[in-house]
């Protein structure tokens, strides 16, 4: 039975210099992850995590382990002592099993890799040699160039181990190696997964959301609380951020032409959310925005939007049809949430036919004949932060 479970790291290869610290941050997710299952060891090696636990523990431990950004496959294994009888023995076993859990190759290979070169055998040779064993005790064929199963054999300084399923890992970077973003989260389907896929990128989420009350209430942001706490998860803890943003809109209401109240609503936005960013330590903003999701959703309009952000502002869904964002959002554990009913501050006090290219002159005109600086100062001052548990 697999008492070992194989991490192979991502793009981490790339990173040169950073390796080490971006294994570090790795290494501190996957404690994280395994907090719950405390018989679970970490051990690092061979350019590899491993993990060691119990084999009842052990698809439990898998099941967390693949959602963790930065490795590329997970394999269940059996540690093996680095000797030709000991492997060949080992890889019979782990073909046996596999067919007793359902599998029914009729073709396999053996694919070595001899990491610790001091052992005598070369791959080639460690191949053949274990791959007589699985014949002898299977019947089963060799196949080198299209085996229905694969069992893999290491031989390493650290480790040498048998196996023979490779399961997808999440992808991505560690979350914590690009630094901190702060998501302006709503209760919509697209920013929680604007924030999945920045995380998986390697960025630690804070969390914004606008909330205005009376015209949006308790369930709504009862709600956004609960999509950010499906992304915590990920990172341990996620800090949210309520901010009050009753008092702009009604000044927008009152104070500006109607057509435009969207792009200022935005722009106010933009401004609070740096604001609380540089406070933060965050290096950028996030967002759901898309380009001609909606037909506000021009260049022109995320052009005057993002004017007002003094930080990089990352729209990682701009591309995507909506379809492939709802796929995400299911995937991800947050569309059931997002399609519950709920109240959008930016559909307040919105005219039919809002703007659809603004232009910078007549939107900064609109806006110097409302106090909006001391609002989003007070907006700033009075932001509400919740921390959510992973
Ligand atoms: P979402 O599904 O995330 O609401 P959307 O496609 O509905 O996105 P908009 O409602 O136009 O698009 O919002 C664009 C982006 O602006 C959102 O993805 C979100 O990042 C941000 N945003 C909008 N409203 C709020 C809010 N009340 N609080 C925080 N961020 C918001
Ligand atoms: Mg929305």
């Amino acid at each position: 039975m697999p008492d070992l479970i194989v991490l192979r790291h991502g793009e981490l290869f790339l990173k040169g210099d950073n390796r080490r610290q971006f294994e570090q941050v790795l290494e501190s997710n996957l404690r994280r992850t395994l907090a719950p299952i405390p018989e679970a060891r970490i051990e690092r090696g061979q350019g590899r995590h491993f993990v060691r636990c119990p084999a009842a523990e052990l698809p439990a431990a898998l099941a967390r382990l693949s959602r963790v950004f930065g490795l590329s496959s997970l394999s269940p294994a059996v540690a093996v002592a680095p000797e030709l009888d000991a492997l060949g023995a080992a890889a019979v076993a782990a073909v046996e099993e596999a067919i007793a859990r359902g599998r029914r190759p009729r073709s396999f290979r053996v694919k070595a890799r001899r990491a610790d070169k001091s052992f005598p055998h070369p791959s080639p040779e460690i191949g053949r040699e274990v791959g007589a064993c699985v014949v002898a005790a299977t019947g089963l064929a060799v196949d080198l160039e299209q085996p229905e199963l694969t069992v893999g054999v290491e031989i390493g300084p650290v480790l040498s181990f048998v196996f023979v399923e490779r399961v997808a890992g999440a992808g991505g970077l560690p979350v914590g190696v690009s630094g901190k973003v702060l998501l302006l989260l709503s209760g919509g389907i697209d920013s929680p997964v604007a924030g999945h896929l920045m995380q998986k990128r390697g960025c630690r989420l804070d969390a914004v959301y606008f909330h205005s009350p009376p015209f949006t209430g308790a369930r709504t942001r009862a709600k956004v609380e609960q999509l950010a706490a499906r992304l915590a998860p990920a990172q341990g803890d996620l800090t949210l951020a309520v901010v009050t943003f009753t008092p702009i809109q009604t000044a927008v209401r009152d104070g500006a032409p109607c057509e435009m109240a969207v792009i200022l609503y935005r722009r106010a936005m933009m401004r609070i959310a740096s604001a609380l960013a540089q406070q933060r330590g965050c290096l950028a903003l996030a967002t759901g925005e898309n380009l001609g999701q909606v037909a506000s959703q021009t260049i022109e309009n995320l052009s005057c939007i993002e004017a007002t952000a003094s930080l990089l502002v990352l729209r990682p869904l701009v591309a995507f049809d909506k379809a492939e964002t709802i796929e995400l959002a299911r995937r991800i554990g947050t569309y059931d949430l997002s399609t519950e009913p709920y109240e959008d501050c930016c559909s307040l006090f919105v005219p039919r036919h809002p703007l659809i290219r603004a232009r910078p002159e007549p939107v900064e005109r609109a806006e110097a004949e409302l106090a909006l600086e001391a609002l989003c100062a007070e907006a700033v001052a009075g932001a509400e932060l919740c921390s959510l548990a992973g």
